[in-house]
């Protein structure tokens, strides 16, 4: 088994950078870079990709094969309670200042 994936980049062979750089002279290419395979990737894209824009490249080439796998034809929901506006306040040497924000918990009785 080997310890390294080619990167799956659709372009990942044209970028220019000088480690992809392989071959004699009179003869160069650019070359797919290799990803090595570590306990760090082994189970994650990374180890199928060299980089996030590799990455993000393929999945818009192929984003509705990717979604084809699993299929979303229905919305999903998380039950919560009301949300409630707490408004915080304190005072400073320079006057008062308050803000608000919208607390959000989920309903853990209601949880399918
Ligand atoms: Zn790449």
């Amino acid at each position: 088994m080997s310890d390294f994936n080619w990167c799956h980049g659709p372009s990942c062979h044209k970028s220019h950078t000088v480690d992809r750089v392989r071959g004699v002279k009179g003869s160069k290419v650019l070359r797919t870079r290799k990803v090595k395979i570590s306990n760090w990737n082994r189970d994650s894209f990374y180890s199928k990709f060299c980089s996030n824009s590799c990455y993000n490249e393929f999945a818009n080439k192929y984003v509705n094969e990717i979604t084809a796998i699993a299929p979303r034809t229905e919305c999903l929901e998380t039950p919560i309670h009301d949300p409630k506006k707490e408004t915080h306040t304190h005072d400073y040497s320079w006057g008062r200042h308050s803000y608000t924000n919208t607390k959000i918990e989920v309903d853990e009785t209601r949880q399918r």
